[in-house]
Formats: C-alpha cells, structure tokens, sequence
C-alpha cells in the first residue's frame, strides 16, 4: 500500500517522524481519514484520538490536545498544542488533573468555565486513549 511522510510535533517535541500508510485524526469538522496522495488541506483539531496505521500495519494510538494540520504534497504535519503517544500517557496524572479540574468547575469565574472544561477534555481523552495501547 503506498505511504505518505507524517510529521507529528508539539512546540515541546517531535513525536512521531516518518512514513505511514494512513491516519485518522479529529478535525473540528469532524473525523478525517487520511491515505497517500490526500489533496490539500489544513484544518483546526479538536481533542482527541489521532490513529496511526505503519507501513508493516502496527497501530499507532496518540492523545491530541488540539491543534492544525495540514496536508501538503511532500508531507503531513499535525502541529498539536500537547500530544502523548498512548504507551507515554501517564494515567494517574491525568485521573489528578481530571479530579483538580472537575473540583475547579464549582468555584471559578465563568470567564475560566472553558478553559476548565478543556482541561477536563483533555484529561478524559488522555485516560481513553491510554486505554488503547497495546
Ligand atoms: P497536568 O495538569 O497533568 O499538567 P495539563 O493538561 O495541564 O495536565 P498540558 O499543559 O496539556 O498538561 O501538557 C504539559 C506537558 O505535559 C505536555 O508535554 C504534555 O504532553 C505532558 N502531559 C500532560 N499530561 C500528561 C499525562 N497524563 N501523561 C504524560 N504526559 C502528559
């Protein structure tokens, strides 16, 4: 099956760097399912599942915080705010930050009540998605 090159970065890392066969990943529009030679693109992502699929047909499974990506003739690139590969997430942290930011929604100003949901959405993807490591 042809590939394409996938560069996944955050402003901290590269995460992940080289071909794969396809990715979906979660646009704001929706889910966008990627295969080799995609037409153009560049689109906000939300918080969620970003699934890799290699060359020799492993899964990848990453934890997005958000982000852009775009679709190029050359490459692919998702630009995420934060990203985790699946074996990387440490739950507990995440049950704490789920916990603190879940308390925090009762007591602060409703100009933070996003910002605290957002949290609170990036907390229960990055349990989910650590659930899928292999
Ligand atoms: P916390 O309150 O636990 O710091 P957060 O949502 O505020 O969570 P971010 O600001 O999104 O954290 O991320 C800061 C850095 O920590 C990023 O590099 C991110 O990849 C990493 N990170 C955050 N939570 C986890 C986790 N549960 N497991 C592994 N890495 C994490």
């Amino acid at each position: 099956m042809p590939t394409f090159n996938l560069e996944l970065v955050t402003p901290a890392r590269v995460l992940f760097e080289g071909e794969v066969e396809s990715l979906r990943a979660p646009g704001v529009e929706g889910s966008l399912g990627l295969l080799a030679g995609h037409a153009p693109l560049l689109t906000e992502l939300k918080v969620g599942l970003v699934k890799l699929v290699l060359p020799n047909g492993a899964q990848e499974f990453v934890a997005c915080s958000g982000g852009f990506m775009e679709v190029t003739t050359q490459k692919t690139i998702i630009l995420a705010d934060a990203a985790e590969m699946a074996a990387d997430i440490d739950v507990e942290r995440a049950r704490r930050a789920l916990q603190s930011a879940e308390s925090a929604l009762g007591t602060v100003e409703p100009s933070g009540i996003a910002d605290v949901k957002l949290q609170i959405e990036r907390a229960k993807n990055r349990i989910n998605v650590a659930q899928m490591r292999i």
